[in-house]
């Protein structure tokens, strides 16, 4: 990173921490030559994310593709379009330095922030992106309550 005062190219970080909408990394710089302080934002980059599929199949990643998976499991529920934005952008923040992920994983941070946010979205998402066998495999799954 450039200093925008000198152009010398040597910047430290300073501090360094997620803005309030998560949307983005604060970074504060200093200059090493003239000590000039800046801030710089990293906006936080999905869109080179690869997801592997069962059967080594492989996407990029989607966030209209999962924000519907998710509307679709808390349908009818008390639940803000704010919040669902709000954890999928946790979610991506996680992801964010990753080249690739599989759908397993992402299934699974979406239903651990499912479990927190909605009990029945939890389980109606569950429901369609976990392979039951037959219903008493479900049921034991929604008495655990927890997916591993
Ligand atoms: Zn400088």
């Amino acid at each position: 990173m450039y200093c925008i005062n000198c152009w010398h190219d040597n910047t430290r970080v300073t501090d360094s921490r997620t803005s309030e909408d998560w949307k983005a990394i604060r970074r504060r710089r200093e200059c090493e030559n003239c000590h000039n302080r800046f801030t710089t934002f990293e906006k936080i980059e999905t869109a080179d994310l690869i997801v592997e599929k069962s059967g080594n199949r492989k996407q990029r990643y989607d966030k209209d593709k999962l924000e519907d998976s998710i509307l679709k499991a808390v349908n009818k529920r008390n639940i803000s379009i704010n919040s669902i934005n709000d954890l999928i952008r946790k979610m991506e923040f996680k992801w964010w330095n990753r080249n690739e992920i599989t759908s397993k994983e992402i299934w699974k941070d979406v239903l651990d922030a499912l479990y927190s946010l909605d009990e029945v979205a939890y389980i109606r998402y569950a429901s369609v992106h976990l392979n039951f066998e037959n219903a008493s495999d479900f049921i034991e799954f929604i008495n655990k309550k927890k997916f591993n």
